[in-house]
């Protein structure tokens, strides 16, 4: 099979501005994948169980740990595989895009999640989970942002919304029927906490009125374009006692895998 995608499990969660966890998401988000509560199949009748894994990656305690996450999914892409990244919280994304970048020049990058993530800085840190859009915008990384789910936004980043030229379908627009049109070369960057906190319990910044598990699934399964590469981010084990939000993670994950396989 031509290219095909390769889960990275990115143990990072130094950029969380409100509670760590989120370093501890991948080994659950592949133990819930594995689970006997569900089988291995997408709803498009692929088997994910053969997925290849990249595993996880082993960050420096000292150094730049940007550096590595862009070099692993750099090693990905040159092993022909396409990433399908598990958080780690969102400022992974902004290397995570510098590496697909490199690969695919014309990239549209379509973000779902509660907040756009485009803060300037949060907190004196310019590489924050709350900042990765910022840096890529700036850096010309992709030629659309398309944002969906949205429901945070403030002055700061409203102007930033309109600096950088964003398309933000907020929760708002999402309910009036707005979705998603994007073609050509896709990079899918996922928040679990675009979900309903009563969908998505498990993720550190709970925000009401978010989108239920299905309408995020319909999303991916309807999206337009290749995915070249992918993520899903910000599952906070520490949250999630039950272990219930790990399964509605490696669910989406099962999803997101189903529709880069349907790429070949
Ligand atoms: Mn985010
Ligand atoms: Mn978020």
């Amino acid at each position: 099979m031509a290219n095909p995608p390769a889960l990275l499990g990115i143990p990072y969660d130094a950029g969380s501005s409100y509670m760590r966890g989120p370093s501890l998401a991948p080994p659950a988000i592949r133990r819930a994948l594995a689970s006997g509560a569900s089988n291995t199949w997408s709803e498009g009748e692929r088997d994910i169980a053969s997925l290849d894994d990249a595993g996880d990656i082993l960050l420096p305690d000292i150094g730049n740990p940007r550096a590595a996450i862009e070099e692993a999914a750099r090693a990905v892409f040159e092993s022909g595989r396409r990433p399908l990244s598990l958080g780690g919280d969102h400022s992974i994304t902004y290397p995570l895009v510098r590496a697909a970048h490199e690969r695919h020049a014309q990239l549209t990058i379509v973000h779902i999640d509660a907040h756009a993530d485009l803060y300037d800085e949060f907190a004196g840190d310019r590489y924050s989970h709350a900042c990765p859009f910022a840096r890529i915008m700036e850096e010309s990384l992709a030629v659309r942002l398309v944002q969906v789910g949205i429901r945070t936004l403030n002055g700061h980043q409203r102007g930033q919304v309109e600096r950088f030229g964003v398309e933000v379908i907020d929760m708002r627009a999402f309910s009036r029927g707005e979705r998603p049109v994007v073609s050509g070369d896709v990079y899918l960057s996922v928040d679990l906490d675009a979900l309903d906190p009563s969908h998505a319990p498990g993720v550190s910044h709970w925000e009401p009125g978010g989108l239920t598990t299905r309408e995020l699934i319909t999303v991916v399964q309807t999206l337009g374009g290749r995915l070249v590469a992918a993520d899903l981010v910000e599952y906070n084990p520490e949250r999630d006692p039950s272990g219930f939000t790990a399964i509605v993670a490696a669910k989406i994950v099962k999803e997101i895998a189903d529709r880069m396989l349907e790429d070949q």
